[in-house]
């Protein structure tokens, strides 16, 4: 057995290998190892011939579900090998094979999954690093994805679908995890299946078609390849009931507001920086079906770009906000859904329970009523979502007419399929459950028939069933009865009907468990047909089950509809942090406040403050109301009107990244570069402390130049909040026509700091970090001293300057290029004078040329 062991484990090396003895799946060795380590089994060693001893850990076969996910969930991949023939029936030692390679990122098992979210796998491809090819699936939902684009495209992709584990080609693990950070899950196929044939190929194969041109992918080069590799991986892993994969989709970026990974995590839009706060989505999420749960995931990282797309969701909001019974009326049904995408796959896997396929019928039934009401609604969205809606009433009607109503979760427990479906199956309940009837039946007819009163029907296991008939009757027994047994004072016989009947009965009971198991089976496999209406009717339902998070929410919180346009002006009045807002305590109110800008008069806010005024919160509300709005929900504020941002980027001064090895400022840069680099008059820009993790004079150097080329941009006009507490950034007002200064206002009061919240037109004075240390409790003697030590150094500064660098910079901006010509350095000083002696009126521009080449060659 343990060679046949080892010859199984040498082709999945990498997977652990659970391996059935009996009742039980053991592992061995160092997988044995591993396995009582994740799952807290013992770890036994038992000798092995000639190589000693091997270590054994294993579980009961029927414990698989508690045990398999453990596994996943840790990383794992696991072989599951199976006897591939009963052990009864063989001399010989038991045929085994592996019947499914479980990964984390391949996987249909309920306690596995995590219902709120997607389960993708994920393969990427390039041939040069440049541009790269992605392949999402999700073979749960059957969700098939793909796009091409550069790094920083793949690493929004994989920040926002979060994949469970990544293909790659074999020996590029390490060039992927230098290029996309070593936090994801891994796996190498052998290069030949990243070639675009053999993935071409694989994926027409599976799609029955003859190109990829319906699916609008077929100049993805890249992207096919990375598909072509995620088919070839359920191949591998013994994934072969697809059919419930309908297509491949490509990813639409550009249909879609651009949020990198650092804007996603520090808006903090699908989880909390902090353990115990909470996300957008927290706030979010009321939603009742686990597809509805799963596409809000979906569409906060994904706000949409076209009005029109906008304006259907918000009419639909709207028309649950203000139609509470129609709302009340759906809620009840969606509840009743359940979660039909993930089960039409297990359909379609061949692994729905009779369960399922009753849930299946419940959520058929409850979509009729849905249908009709969005039917009959004036509503065009809902009418349009009507239309996709299909109850499909013929399989609904035979679920109903075939499976009983509470079944149970396992097909071979029997007592599925519903009476009058089946002849057969029905005469075998008769027999097998109304055995002791009929044979009483029986036994009073032909005591009747003979006459003879005694006569009585048994059973022996060696002689089987028999008729009892004292001595003193024995003349009126029939001919035609066999004699079988004769006792001391009775004859036992057979008759014919009582043969017929004994062979019914004693095969009965495991041919209705047969026969249901195939009934069950046809009926399944009839269930294939209507995967394509089903997966749009989850669609449909996941789509409303938002909608109707987005009123619930909306009217929960007291949010309005805002207006969306195509303007560059971004006006929020009185508007709240979704938020925050819900977590202050009840005696603590929050402050509303407007934000306006546009490209025009008001392209760039400054907002200075004391640590702790609101800045961030203001900063982070401005983001976090447009992308309400441009995913289609209300927003907590009077009013609003919302140009359509195309990029939203985020920069908060941090701490966070410096784990990941990389220097505070190096990552600064980096991000500043890419926010700088990608900039649209429709962007919005949030800088939060830009400069904190550097000295004062580079954070606010560095501070100062990024602004001023935010407003400089020649063509581009991008809307940008700047909070900061470097207060010597007001000056850039006076420069700078679309730059303006606001601050969070405060009061003091002896000493010490109210924080009032409101953002008021105007710089501040001077920073307040001794005020906030007073308040956070920091002993009398340290703040006093730290006051003393402050109006020292600001009295030194008014003569000598700490803020001189600063004050220099801004007056030579004046005279920004008189300044060369003031330099002291020889080799400048050359360069000046051959200019200065220049007489550029009488220059033919190829002299000039020359004369440039020449100066160049100074330098
Ligand atoms: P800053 O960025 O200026 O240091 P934050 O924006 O982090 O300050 O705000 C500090 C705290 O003040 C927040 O955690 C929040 O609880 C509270 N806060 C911020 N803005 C408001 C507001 N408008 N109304 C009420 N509380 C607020």
């Amino acid at each position: 057995m343990m060679k046949q062991y080892f010859e199984i484990k040498e082709k999945h090396p990498d997977a652990i290998l659970l391996f059935r003895v009996g009742d039980f799946y053991e592992t061995f060795s160092d997988d044995a190892i591993v396995a009582s380590e994740i799952l807290g089994i013992t770890l036994t060693k038992r000798a092995n011939g000639s190589a000693q001893f091997v270590e054994l850990a294993g579980f009961p076969h029927h414990a698989l579900d508690t045990y398999l996910p453990k596994l996943v969930r840790a990383g794992k991949r696991v072989a599951i090998c199976d006897q591939l023939e009963d052990p009864k029936l063989t001399k010989n030692l038991v045929k085994r094979g592996i019947t499914e390679l479980v990964t984390p990122g391949v996987s249909i098992n309920d306690n596995i999954l995590n219902h709120k979210e997607n389960n993708f796998l994920c393969a990427v491809y390039s041939s040069n690093s440049t541009l790269f090819g992605i392949s999402l699936l999700d073979v749960s939902t059957g969700e098939f994805l793909t796009s091409e684009g550069k790094k920083d495209d793949i690493d929004k992709l994989l920040a926002n679908f979060d994949p469970k584990e990544i293909l790659v080609e074999r020996g590029k693990k390490k060039k992927f995890e230098e290029t996309f950070g070593p936090n994801y899950l891994l796996f190498e196929l052998d290069d030949w299946i990243f070639t675009e044939d053999a993935a071409r190929d694989r994926l027409l194969t599976h799609f029955q078609t003859r190109n990829l041109k319906g699916f609008g992918v077929d100049n993805l080069r890249l992207g096919i390849i990375a598909s072509g590799a995620i088919m070839h991986y359920l191949d591998l892993t013994q994934h072969t009931h697809i059919s419930h994969i309908l297509s491949l989709k490509r990813i639409e970026e550009d249909r879609f507001v651009r949020l990198d990974k650092f804007t996603v995590r520090s808006l903090e839009l699908i989880s909390p920086m902090n353990e115990g706060g909470k996300s957008l989505l927290d706030i979010l999420d009321k939603t009742i079906t686990p597809m509805g749960s799963r596409l809000l995931r979906r569409w906060i990282v994904f706000p949409l770009k076209e009005i029109q797309a906008i304006e259907e969701r918000l009419n639909v909001v709207e028309n649950f906000f203000r139609e509470p019974q129609l709302k009340d009326l759906l809620h009840r049904l969606l509840s009743m859904i359940g979660d039909l995408e993930r089960i039409i796959s297990k359909a379609a896997v061949g692994r729905i329970s009779p369960r399922e396929v009753i849930q299946l019928k419940v959520a058929l039934t409850a979509i009729e009523p849905i249908r009709d009401t969005f039917l009959a609604s004036e509503n065009p969205g809902l009418q349009a979502m009507g239309k996709k809606l299909d109850p499909c009433p013929v399989i609904r009607d035979r679920i109903e007419r075939e499976i009983m109503p509470d079944p149970p979760m396992l097909v071979n427990k029997g007592r599925i399929i519903k009476k009058g479906v089946n002849e057969e199956l029905d005469q075998l309940r008769d027999i097998a459950y109304s055995g002791k009837d009929y044979l009483l039946k029986l036994q009073q007819r032909e005591s009747e028939k003979t006459g003879i009163p005694s006569l009585k029907v048994g059973f022996n296991n060696v002689f089987g069933y028999y008729i009892e008939v004292r001595h003193a009757h024995k003349d009126k027994v029939p001919e035609n009865w066999i004699r079988k047994q004769t006792l001391v004072n009775a004859e036992r016989y057979i008759t014919e009907e009582l043969k017929i009947y004994e062979e019914k009965i004693l095969g009965a009971e495991e041919k209705i468990l047969t026969l249901e198991g195939q009934l069950y089976a046809t009926l399944v496999e009839s269930l294939i047909e209507y995967i394509p209406p089903i997966q749009m009717n989850a669609a449909i339902i996941a789509q409303v089950d938002c909608l109707l998070s987005f009123a619930e929410v909306s009217r929960q919180n007291h949010y309005i509809r805002p207006e969306v346009n195509d303007s560059d002006v971004l006006d929020i009045r009185n508007g709240r942090h979704p938020v925050i807002e819900q977590q202050l305590p009840p005696d603590e109110p929050f402050i509303a406040n407007d934000v306006y800008l546009d490209s025009n008069s008001q392209q760039i806010i400054i907002i200075t403050g004391p640590n702790m005024a609101g800045k961030s919160a203001l900063l982070r509300q401005t983001a976090l109301i447009t992308i309400l709005a441009q995913i289609g929900c209300f927003i907590p504020a009077d009013s609003a009107k919302i140009g359509l941002v195309d990029k939203i980027f985020t920069r908060v001064g941090a701490s966070d990244n410096i784990s990941l090895g990389e220097s505070t400022f190096m990552v600064e840069m980096n991000e500043a570069a890419n926010i700088l680099n990608n900039i649209s008059s429709k962007s919005l820009i949030l800088f939060d402390e830009l400069g904190r993790g550097t000295s004062t004079y580079d954070g606010i150097s560095l501070a100062w130049a990024i602004v001023e080329y935010i407003h400089e941009h020649p063509k581009v006009h991008a809307k940008t909040l700047f909070a900061t507490h470097y207060h010597e950034l007001n000056e850039m007002e006076k420069s700078f026509k679309r730059i303006k200064n606001y601050n969070v206002a405060i009061k003091e009061v002896d000493n010490k700091v109210i924080f009032l919240r409101k953002l008021v037109p105007g710089g501040s004075e001077h920073s307040f970090g001794i005020h906030v240390a007073r308040m956070a409790g920091m002993p009398q003697s340290i703040t006093k001293r730290a006051d003393a030590i402050l109006s020292e150094m600001e009295q030194h500064n008014r003569k000598e300057g700490i803020s001189k660098p600063i004050n220099d910079f801004i007056e030579k901006r004046e005279g920004y290029q008189l300044s060369f010509f003031q330099l002291d350095d020889p080799v400048l000083s050359r360069v000046r004078d051959e200019i200065i002696h220049l007489d550029v009126n009488n220059l033919t521009p190829i002299e000039a040329l020359n004369k440039l080449n020449e100066i160049k060659k100074i330098v």
